[in-house]
This record gives structure tokens, sequence and C-alpha cells, in this order.
């Protein structure tokens, strides 16, 4: 084949690569400088009650936005991250924040007690620290553990079930509750569902842009809001943009609902303040 032959094609394929090695190393660089800047910010984007539309909670979405005011989406930077150690700093960080951030919310709105749903990635699994840093992070912060939400994705059950087991019932030990992110785009099995300790699904936001197009779009909706209430677990519906999306997912009997219909993730003060409105209405 023209690879294995190596030549023309060959050459230009290794210098692709070549060329993609060296972003890579160059945005790992950049990352850990903007660690030490303060470039990165966590954002928090409500999750509403469908029931009367008020806000419960907010994910933690980080940004990293640059001196000069522009961005590097976590999409874009997140992977990079996950193939280094920077991932465990990174991390650390996150979970820091993201209980200071939930403590402010407190000081700023007394009795709101709102929920932090926060991003855990696979390779935070690894780190011999995430435990620790949870403990010390919930105890520094004062918070009922209870008031953390930590987001899994289907890949990380799917890789070791045993192993997995033993690190989401050690999140459950610290009393944080568990949700799975993107329900319903990995290829697991649902076994999973009666053997790992999960409180909530989040539905991915494919099934909800289809919500009011496709008849079977709802079908599945409401039979993952059925099946997750008959095992005790909450669900939110992601990426609701329309008003349309947000009563079909209230029908179907999902709990919350999260998108830009309401908010994007907006910074800490912004998210006080929609909180405290909500508290005086
Ligand atoms: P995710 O955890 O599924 O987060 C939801 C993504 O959907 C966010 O994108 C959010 O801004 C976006 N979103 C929210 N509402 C809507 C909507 O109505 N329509 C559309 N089209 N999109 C909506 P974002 O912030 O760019 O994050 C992308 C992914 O990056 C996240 O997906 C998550 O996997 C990862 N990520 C973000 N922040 C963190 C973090 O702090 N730690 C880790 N490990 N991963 C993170
Ligand atoms: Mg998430
Ligand atoms: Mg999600
Ligand atoms: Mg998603």
């Amino acid at each position: 084949t023209v690879e294995q032959g190596g030549g023309m094609a060959g050459t230009a394929h290794a210098a692709a690569d070549r060329q993609a090695a060296l972003q890579h190393l160059r945005l790992e660089q950049a990352m850990a400088t903007a660690l030490e800047r303060s470039e990165f910010q966590l954002h928090l984007q409500p999750i509403v009650r469908l029931r009367d539309g008020r806000p419960a909670g907010f994910e933690a979405l980080i940004r990293w936005i640059r001196p000069d005011g522009s961005r590097v989406s976590p999409g874009e930077f997140i992977p990079v991250a996950e193939q280094s150690e920077l991932i465990y700093v990174l991390g650390h960080w996150i979970i820091r924040e993201s209980c200071r951030c939930l403590a402010e919310l407190d000081r700023q709105v007394p009795g709101a007690a709102a929920f932090l749903s926060l991003n855990l990635s696979l390779r935070q699994f690894d780190d011999p620290a995430l435990f620790p840093v949870l403990e010390a992070a919930l105890a520094d912060s004062g918070l009922d553990p209870r008031r953390l939400r930590l987001e899994i994705t289907e890949s990380m059950i799917a890789r070791d079930a045993d192993a997995t087991l033993q690190l989401l019932q050690r999140c459950k030990a610290l009393g944080a509750k568990l949700s799975v992110d993107d329900f319903g785009t990995g290829y697991s099995s649902l076994s999973y569902l009666q053997r790992l300790p999960v409180d909530c699904l989040k539905l991915d936001r494919s099934f909800i842009g289809e919500l009011e197009t496709s008849p079977a779009a709802a079908r599945i909706v409401g039979a993952v809001a059925r099946l997750a209430h008959d095992l005790g677990m909450e669900t939110v519906a992601e990426g609701i943009e329309t008003p349309g999306q947000a009563a079909r997912c209230r029908e179907l009997g999902v709990d919350y609902g999260q998108g830009f219909h309401w908010a994007p993730a907006l910074p800490l003060d912004r998210a006080a303040q929609l909180l405290s409105r909500d508290q005086a209405a």
C-alpha cells in the first residue's frame, strides 16, 4: 500500500504527523502557562427544574480566556490535557474551584442551596491524588457533599467494570452524587445501571435536538425518563434550545433541563444574579 511503500505519500504523511505533534506540544505548553497565569475560569450553566422552571443547580464548564480575549474551547484543549499529566493539575484546579464557586454562591445567595455538577475525565481515575483532593476541597469549603455531582461518561464505565465500580463507590463514600453525562451516545451495555451507584442520567443533546421532529427521539427520551425513575435516578435533558423542547421534556417526565433556552455557562457573578432573582420572585 501507499503507506507501507513510503515515497511521496509516506513523506507527506510523516510531515502531517510531525505538524500535529508540534501543534499538540504547543497547546500543552500554552496550557501549563495559562494555568500559572490564571487564564482558566469555571463558568456555570443553570440546570432548571422542569416542573417549576426554577434553577436548581449548575454545571461547571471550564473556559480558557486568553489575555487578548480570545477563547480556546474545552473540546479542543481537554483532549490534549488528557494525553498528559496536565489533566491531573487541571482536574485538581477544577475540583477546588467548583467547591469555591458553590460556597461563593451560598455566600451571595443564602438559602438557595443549588447543586453543582462537575465533569471528571477518564484519566482522572488514574490520578492517585483524585480522592484526597476531592476530600480536601469538600472539607475546606464546608459544603454538604451531596450538593456535588460528579459527571462521568459511559466510556469511563465501559473500560473496566470492576475497577470502575470501586472508583464510583469511593465517590459515593465521599457523599457526592454521580451523573452519567452524554447518556445514550456510548456503546456500553445498559446492565451497568443496575450495578453502579448512579444517581442521575444526563440525556445527550442529540436526542433533544430531534425531539420536535422525530417521534423516535421522543420515545427514547420518554423511555429513558421512565427507566431512570424506576431505578430511582433523576434525569437531565442537555442542550434544550427552544420552549417547545423544554415543554416536551417536561411532558415526557424528564426532571431537569439545561441549555441555551435558559442560559449558556455564566461567570460566577451572573450565575449568582440569576439565583438571587429567582429567590426574590
Ligand atoms: P458536556 O459535559 O456534555 O457539556 C455540555 C456542553 O454543551 C458544553 O460545551 C455546553 O456549553 C454545551 N451546551 C450547553 N447548552 C447547550 C445548548 O443548548 N446547545 C448546544 N449546542 N450546546 C450546549 P463546552 O463547554 O464547550 O464543553 C464541551 C465538553 O468539554 C463538555 O461536554 C465536557 O465533556 C468537556 N468539558 C467542559 N468543561 C470541562 C471540565 O471542567 N472538565 C472536563 N473534564 N471536561 C470538561
Ligand atoms: Mg458534562
Ligand atoms: Mg453533557
Ligand atoms: Mg453532551
